[in-house]
């Protein structure tokens, strides 16, 4: 990683430059800021400009022998110490026992998604902790003879979660340190660093990025209009994680607003085979992305109601959902609403309570025909 890989941040990347050009590195050093704006990545470009055989313009050279094996997650001097679910006992449950999904999940990109790091580890609704056992492991890591560089540098993603005794350990050791070592912590949530450790770290704040870094981000990534991807740039408060989920958000709602027009078109045409057919490609969404589907469906009927009043709507119909709505609307009206409303809510009642959803689906299509004639 160098620094140049890393967007905006200049002013930190000067200040880092500047601590290891005078030898001024602190032994235990914290990069704090908001998750999505690349406090890991710069973490890691620091360690490798400090390793680095022949450093230029500032930035490590990215082929000498050091430089190279911290590209590949394999510098025998640098440990990376990061929350993990516990493989049986957790007395003996290390951040290395997890290094190959570590060093995927590093070569996915530089952006940290956490919610991606506990799908990796095998259970997306775990709670992965730094445990105890990790502070022995890096102390005996430190305590070793250095391989090749002076530095010994470890690596810590989100300090904020070292379970207490873990913590109390850590406490000792940047009370303590070992000649030559380096620790380099990234947090998302600092007030939650156990205070007397947070004390004695040097830190560095890092900002949220600039729109037009996130926005830049979302036009590569994605093909939405330069109005929508300024919108969701600007929603996304500098984070290029908040960028991300809200650009699923946002193709999920295109998705939605196809299979929405799909159903109104068919059931004002009373194509009910065709209906058949669409409540079956519809029962594959699955049970929660069906329900978010008919939650999305109730408000687009209230939206078209208040449309066809001609009252201006309180909640946001992006471009395509209004242009949809000012052909429709006329079809939504005070006898009607109230009861279609209610069918999508059933449905999403129904769906969660594990009904069948190609029943339901098709069900739901037969009562939208009648109710679309009142
Ligand atoms: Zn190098």
């Amino acid at each position: 990683m160098k620094f140049s890989e890393i967007p905006a941040h200049e002013s930190v990347k000067e200040r880092l430059r500047n601590l290891v050009d005078t030898d001024r590195m602190p032994h235990a050093l914290l990069l704090e800021g908001p998750a999505g704006i690349g406090k890991f990545a710069m973490a890691r470009a620091l360690a490798q400009y400090i390793h680095c055989e022949s450093p230029e313009n500032g930035e490590p050279c990215g082929h000498c022998p050091s430089c190279r094996q911290h590209q590949s997650f394999n510098h025998p001097d640098v440990f990376y110490s990061y929350p993990i679910l516990k493989r049986g006992s957790e007395k003996d449950s290390i951040s290395e026992d997890w290094i190959e999904q570590w060093r995927n999940f590093l070569n996915q990109d530089q952006w940290m998604d956490f919610k991606s790091w506990q799908s990796s580890l095998g259970n997306p609704n775990g709670q992965p902790v730094i445990y105890q056992s990790e502070s022995a492991a890096l102390l005996h890591k430190f305590s070793t003879t250095s391989y090749s560089t002076k530095y010994k540098i470890m690596l810590m993603w989100l300090p904020e979660r070292m379970n207490g005794d873990c913590a109390n350990k850590m406490l000792k050791l940047i009370e303590e340190p070992l000649e030559d070592s380096l620790m380099i912590f990234t947090s998302d949530r600092p007030r939650d660093i156990l205070p007397t450790i947070y004390s004695r770290l040097q830190r560095i704040e890092m900002k949220r990025l600039p729109t037009e870094v996130v926005r830049d981000y979302i036009r590569a990534h994605n093909d939405l209009s330069d109005a929508d991807a300024a919108s969701i740039a600007h929603l996304a408060e500098g984070s290029i994680l908040e960028a991300r989920r809200r650009m699923a958000d946002a193709e999920e709602g295109q998705r939605f607003l196809e299979a929405f027009i799909q159903l109104m078109r068919l059931a004002y045409q009373r194509k009910v085979g065709a209906l058949r057919k669409w409540g079956d490609d519809m029962a594959k969404l699955g049970r929660e992305a069906s329900m978010r589907f008919f939650a999305y469906c109730e408000n687009m009927m209230r939206e078209n109601f208040m449309n066809n009043l001609r009252i201006p709507s309180l909640v946001y119909l992006n471009s395509s959902e209004q242009a949809f709505s000012n052909r429709f609307s006329p079809f939504i009206n005070e006898r009607n609403v109230e009861s279609l409303v209610r069918e999508f809510t059933q449905a999403r009642i129904d769906i969660r309570e594990n009904g069948n959803a190609r029943i339901i689906y098709f069900d739901l299509a037969i009562r939208v025909i009648l109710l679309l004639k009142r």
